[in-house]
């Protein structure tokens, strides 16, 4: 069972997911946006102990916050990354493009693969590779809790775009297709951006989806 806490923070609302196994007091930051220290604050507060960043791809919307987490926390715990989103960590996530600068925070040391298994306490997540948005974006699975973090893969009735260097849209609704739809309906998505939906609504009103997998959709009923 997780305990989830939501920001959203920083310059273009990105959401961050303080994550936690409330048994074990075991923590794990999914997308540090912005504010490392609040996020830090929070996790004292609850006597949690955060062990782990864990980035969904490299954008510095997503990783922004990362360096004032690791500040804050001794030792500064270790980054998970996709190998092919490391070129775009080393350029700031393309800070540059929108005029700004930011602190990526340590760089990463545990290369996500897909189909790999990270633990948190008592649970288990499946890094699923989704390539489309950035070449290396992943999305974190935990079964056991019906739940995805899934970046900007995909949005409540939106999908990520794929006009910045490494996004292809062919690509990216493929990997909706492979790694998203293929989820149970009552999934949680808990995205970059925006409110929580569901595998089940986004099948069914998402207006870049509709279409895509009738067969798939009619199986549940
Ligand atoms: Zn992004
Ligand atoms: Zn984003």
């Amino acid at each position: 069972m997780l305990s989830i806490v939501t920001f959203t923070l920083g310059t273009v609302m990105t959401n961050s997911y303080l994550v936690a196994d409330p048994e074990t007091k075991e923590a794990t930051v999914i997308d540090p946006a912005d504010k490392g220290r609040m996020i830090v604050n929070e996790a004292e507060k609850r006597g949690w102990h955060i062990g782990n960043i864990w980035l969904t791809h490299a954008h510095f919307d997503h990783i922004a916050g990362a360096g004032g987490v690791a500040d804050h926390l001794n030792p500064a715990p270790p980054v998970a990354l996709h190998p092919e989103d490391y070129p775009l960590w080393r350029m700031q996530g393309g800070a540059m493009l929108f005029g700004m600068r930011i602190d990526p925070g340590p760089e990463p040391t545990v290369d996500l693969k897909h189909g790999m298994s990270l633990r948190l306490g008592n649970n288990q997540f499946e890094v699923r590779h989704a390539p489309g948005h950035t070449r290396g974006h992943v999305i974190f699975y935990c079964a056991a809790d019906k739940v995805a973090f899934c970046g900007d893969v995909i949005f409540q009735g939106s999908i990520g775009r794929t006009d910045l260097p490494g996004g292809d849209y062919d690509t990216l609704i493929q990997s909706i297709q492979e790694q998203i739809l293929t989820l149970p309906d009552e999934t949680r998505l808990l995205s970059g951006h925006g409110p929580e939906t569901t595998v089940g609504q986004e099948r069914r009103y998402n207006p870049f989806l509709v279409g895509l997998d009738g067969e798939a959709g009619n199986h549940h009923f």
